[in-house]
């Protein structure tokens, strides 16, 4: 049984007054960058039930974790509340490592030309990370060297 992910009542944290820019997953306790509401709202799985309340949101990275966004508050959202499949989270080498243009992990690691095409758009302003990519970030980065 895969428990690194179980959810833990974190019932003695103080929350933080700011607004951090990081915050720890209260699964498996690392520090992750913040997202915004907005891209949850993209990606979460009927988002009207699954409500994404106004707070700042953060975006875990782990592979092993099954917590993909969680919240201030510590509020999670797990894999299978998505309807995006997170290449982070996942071990398939065809889920999307760009959203935006639909490149698989596999694609970009036999044809390093895609990368520059990549590159091309997001100097042209045509990508749309944060609402496409989960993590709402520019998908460059996790492009295979
Ligand atoms: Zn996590």
């Amino acid at each position: 049984m895969n428990d690194c992910c179980t959810n833990k009542d974190n019932a003695g944290n103080k929350p933080s007054r700011q607004s951090a820019t990081s915050h720890c997953c209260p699964s498996n306790g690392q520090p992750y960058k913040s997202v915004k509401r907005k891209t949850l709202l993209h990606h979460v799985l009927e988002p009207w039930i699954n409500k994404i309340s106004k707070q700042n949101y953060y975006f875990c990275t782990d592979p092993c974790c099954d917590v993909v966004y969680f919240g201030e508050d510590n509020s999670v959202v797990h894999t299978d509340k998505l309807r995006t499949t997170v290449w982070q989270k996942s071990s398939d080498k065809n889920s999307a490592i760009c959203y935006c243009f639909g490149i698989s992990k596999a694609l970009a690691q036999l044809d390093k030309s895609i990368k520059k095409f990549v590159t091309q758009q997001t100097k042209e302003a045509n990508c749309s990370c944060e609402t496409s990519n989960p993590s709402g970030r520019c998908c460059l980065k996790d492009f295979p060297k």
